[in-house]
């Protein structure tokens, strides 16, 4: 949608008159937008682009190439845009901007209005098997019918969700015209343990804490929220860690052990000192009332604070069991082995160990089409000059907060901006 738009835009400023044709095998555009930040849509960040590619694309090489589609057609050209259709968007304390409308369809909506107005002829229902190069020309067969045209945009996705349409095929063209395929893989998933968390654990948050995976001598970290999930775990520190964990256990082999660090701010000897002070001056407390009342993830040492709520009841008898400790142990009775295993289990509570890390369940997928084939200043194929592509299809991931959506209308963007126009040489 994006790249049709600017297609349109940059020929309207030349004076050029073409035909655009949007090709999409659902019944109706943005299936994913519909769907997006839980019906909401986390449309973009908050920041500069500098500011997007440090926070949102952590791997560099991903960060250097997305760079020139995200200063070209940056969150605030979107947002621009969007108000220019009425949609107003409000940014959170966290960053992440969403329509005021709280309403994914709005953004649709506002797109369908842009193409319209744009004169972009839109055939839905009508998937895109194959496309081919007959001298200038490019053929575009779908299931039903062909178009031809001089350039060609592939904009399909990913691979996860596929009731959405992503299913690949764009992947497998890009294929076709010679282009390599780097392994695809889940990112933002949740991940699958071998052992399920117990029931009363399901639906659990445990707030800002450390989440690590260990696997084959590396050690993953994050910080930020876990969910108790019935198969596992998910929430922003797991999806965000997802697309590693995934490397891991595939690329290496590994077995990944997951475990959850609930003072991630804290030292061992930090900690360890508020444990010794704790048994010292209140000697006839149960320690597992304590840990009841214990702030998790206490900020800047306080240990006085809950900003992330306390330890969650229903993980006390876990803990009390993982660190070997009666029921009603009090810390006069508590002696040092027995401190340093609890000790232990506070920065490493073992969550289980990684069954499966799940495509189809990632709000995105990694790996396709491989950066190093595409110009980045013009999302155009290097080995088949007016063959363009953009989005998710191409070998990135970005972080949660609205940062692939962005990179996608960056990419399409820049696509569909110089689609009309051959490289200069
Ligand atoms: C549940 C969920 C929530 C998400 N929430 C957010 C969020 O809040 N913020 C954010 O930034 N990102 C979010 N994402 C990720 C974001 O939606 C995608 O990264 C983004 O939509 C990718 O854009 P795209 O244009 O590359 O591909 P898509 O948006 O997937 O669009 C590809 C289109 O191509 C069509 N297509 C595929 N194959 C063919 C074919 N053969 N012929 C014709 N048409 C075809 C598909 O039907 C689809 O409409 C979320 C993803 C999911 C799954």
């Amino acid at each position: 949608m994006a790249a049709a738009l600017a297609a349109r835009q940059s020929a309207l400023c030349t004076g050029v008159h073409c035909s655009i044709t949007l090709l999409e095998r659902q019944r109706s555009s943005g299936s994913k937008i519909r769907i997006s930040g839980g019906g909401k849509c986390n449309v973009t960040h908050r920041g500069t682009p500098a500011e997007l590619l440090e926070k949102g694309f952590l791997r560099s090489k991903e960060r250097r190439f997305l760079r020139h589609a995200l200063y070209a057609f940056s969150n605030a050209h979107l947002l621009a845009l969007l108000r220019s259709r009425g949609v107003e968007c409000s940014e959170r304390a966290d960053g992440k901007i969403f329509p005021v409308s709280g309403d994914a369809l709005s953004v649709v909506a506002a797109f369908e209005g842009l193409l319209r107005d744009a004169a972009v002829k839109q055939h839905f229902s009508g998937r895109v098997r194959s496309v081919e190069r007959k001298g200038e020309l490019f053929i575009v067969n779908t299931e039903a019918a062909s178009f031809s045209g001089d350039a060609v945009i592939i904009a399909t996705g990913g691979v996860s969700y596929s009731h959405t349409g992503t299913t690949g095929d764009g992947l497998r063209i890009a294929r076709s015209f010679g282009h390599t395929l780097n392994r695809l893989s889940p990112a933002l998933a949740p991940l699958y343990t071998i052992k399920s968390p117990p029931s009363s654990l399901c639906g659990l948050s445990l707030r800002s804490i450390g989440f690590i995976a260990t696997g084959g001598g590396m050690r993953l970290e994050r910080q930020g929220d876990l969910l108790f999930t019935h198969r596992g775990f998910s929430g922003p520190a797991v999806l965000s860690l997802s697309r590693d964990i995934a490397d891991l256990s595939s690329q290496s082999g590994q077995v990944v052990h997951l475990f959850a660090d609930l003072f991630p701010g804290q030292r061992v000897e930090e900690l360890e000192a508020h444990l010794f002070q704790q048994g010292r001056k209140r000697g006839s407390q149960m320690v597992r009332k304590f840990l009841q009342s214990c702030p998790l993830a206490p900020q800047g040492g306080n240990f006085a604070l809950a900003v992330h709520g306390t330890i969650p009841t229903a993980l006390i008898p876990l803990l009390m069991q993982q660190s070997a400790l009666e029921v009603d142990v009090t810390w006069s009775t508590l002696g040092r082995e027995k401190r340093l295993s609890l000790l232990a289990v506070l920065k490493a509570f073992p969550l289980g160990i990684v069954r499966e890390v799940p495509l189809e369940q990632g709000e995105v997928s990694a790996g396709g089409v491989a950066l190093n084939e595409i110009n980045p200043k013009r999302m155009e194929s290097r080995i088949v000059p007016n063959l363009f592509l953009c989005g998710e299809l191409l070998d990135y991931a970005g972080e949660i907060g609205g940062f692939n959506l962005q990179a996608a209308f960056s990419t399409g963007w820049m696509a569909g901006n110089n689609a009309l126009y051959p490289a200069q040489e």
